[in-house]
């Protein structure tokens, strides 16, 4: 059997993997809060997870794996425009509302992953689904002296768990240094942590030992988790971002709420996405949704999901990864020649050792696109490609797609050719023409008209500067 090997965050090394049941591998990765369209930087742990899910079917069979990953249903963000829109007339109580924005943004986001060709988890629960496990956490946590109940809040006792702080490496005392701790009266310890908040009218709530009110961001996914997952399991995914506080905090709480397990074993984190060098950040003018580079934007043509998700595997998780037109670019490029390649093939039953070589060591995905470029038989590249979540059969419409660009080409040498036909200097048109051809397109040209046409060896990169 393959030995896959992680780096672990909870001991900042490169480890063996080893699942507590191989019959059942269990991994959890932090969903979205479903309040608008994923941005790019979304996108990115849900690739890369995407790869370790595959990985680990092929390892220990698709039946054997479990993958969790919810959604956050209750926020302040999802309550702002569901109100705005009662405010503005629409019908419905303020829940129906909620419920009909959620609906949507899940709905938005199952069709954007879709299209970046990650597979649906196993489970995605949904936060609200789960108030009542939330709630026994909540009691439970109170009942050993690791919570206590304030003004209609619960909060965790950070400094009632030694190990807090292991995940990102700091003490307490650090963290709060450099945190943006809130301050409140009703805390103990302004380190101390919201399990529950009381929600007032116009907000929604659940009635609980506390009064009505909704849980804190944290504790859904130590619920959640625990009740899909079990005190202990293998492997718990998210962005680096998340690492500190919301890891933190489930950690203390899970740990706390159920010292019998060890909650997750490997901790994994993606580094951060950023674009043409930059931050992405909406006061730069470079933030943008999945969709929006899906479907084109700012006048730029819609790219395809699977060339997203190719310029997103060309790093590795662990470094920050820049998205720019460029690796774009090449990376249609690279698909095209691939896409031919394959085109008709029936994979062969195995993928070539090396691509699997290179996913299990610590999803080296850059070295797994290289040994994919090494691959001479298309039914070989198609089965490895596959691990990587590429050249799949329902991604490739965008190959056979006319390039929307070539009709502004043809015009162009239309242009040319009247020019031509009076000063009697061919010489521009024929150059234009050869660049086509060098770039894998087929010239027609009749009195009725020019005709571009790309062919399999059609490489878009080369196109540029016609
Ligand atoms: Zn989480």
């Amino acid at each position: 059997m393959t030995q896959i090997r992680l780096r672990n965050s909870l001991t900042r090394k490169v480890e063996d993997f080893h699942p507590i049941d191989a019959k059942n591998v269990r991994m959890y990765l932090c969903g979205p809060t479903v309040y608008d369209r994923a941005h790019l930087g979304n996108a990115r742990p849900v690739v890369v997870f995407d790869v370790l899910y595959r990985l680990l079917r092929h390892v220990y069979g698709p039946e054997h794996v479990t993958y969790v990953r919810n959604f956050t249903d209750v926020d302040d963000k999802i309550n702002a425009t569901a109100l705005a829109r009662k405010e503005a007339g629409a019908e419905g109580s303020l829940e129906e509302l909620i419920r009909a924005r959620t609906e949507e943004t899940i709905g938005w986001y199952h069709a954007d992953m879709d299209a970046l060709g990650a597979l649906r988890p196993d489970r995605e629960p949904r936060a609200t689904d789960y108030i009542g496990a939330m709630i026994a956490m909540i009691e439970k946590l109170i009942e050993d002296g690791h919570a206590y109940a304030a003004e209609g809040h619960v909060l965790f006792r950070v400094r009632s768990y030694k190990d807090y702080g292991a995940l990102s490496g700091r003490t307490v005392d650090d963290m709060m240094a450099g945190a943006r701790v809130e301050v409140a009266p009703f805390k103990e310890d302004p380190m101390d942590f919201v399990l529950w908040k009381p929600s007032d009218e116009g907000l929604p709530g659940w009635d609980s030992p506390w009064g009505r009110g909704r849980p804190g961001w944290h504790i859904e996914c130590s619920a959640m988790s625990y009740e899909l997952l079990g005190a202990s399991f293998d492997i718990h995914g998210g962005g680096i971002d998340l690492q500190f506080p919301h890891h933190e905090n489930e950690i203390a709480q899970s740990c706390c709420a159920h010292p019998e397990g060890s909650f997750a074993n490997y901790w994994l984190h993606n580094e951060m996405l950023q674009v043409e060098g930059k931050k992405m950040s909406k006061s730069l003018g470079n933030f943008f949704t999945v969709r929006d580079l899906l479907d084109g934007h700012h006048g730029e043509k819609g790219i395809p999901g699977e060339v997203i998700r190719f310029v997103f595997l060309q790093t590795h998780y662990t470094k920050p990864m820049d998205w720019t037109a460029e690796k774009a670019r090449a990376a249609a490029a690279t698909l095209r020649k691939w896409r031919t390649a394959v085109d008709g093939v029936t994979p062969s039953p195995e993928a070539a050792p090396e691509v699997i070589a290179a996913l299990a060591d610590d999803l080296n995905t850059a070295g797994a696109i290289a040994a994919l470029h090494q691959i001479d038989d298309p039914a070989v590249l198609k089965a490895s490609a596959a691990m990587l979540g590429l050249l799949d059969d329902g991604m490739g419409d965008w190959v056979a797609a006319p390039e929307a660009d070539l009709s502004g080409l043809a015009d162009k040498l239309v242009a040319l050719r009247a020019n031509a036909m009076e000063t009697k200097d061919f010489a521009p048109v024929d150059a234009m023409k050869q660049a086509l051809v060098a770039a894998g397109v087929e010239v027609r040209m009749s009195k009725a008209g020019v005709e571009l046409l790309p062919g399999s060896d059609f490489d878009p990169a080369k196109l540029e500067g016609l």
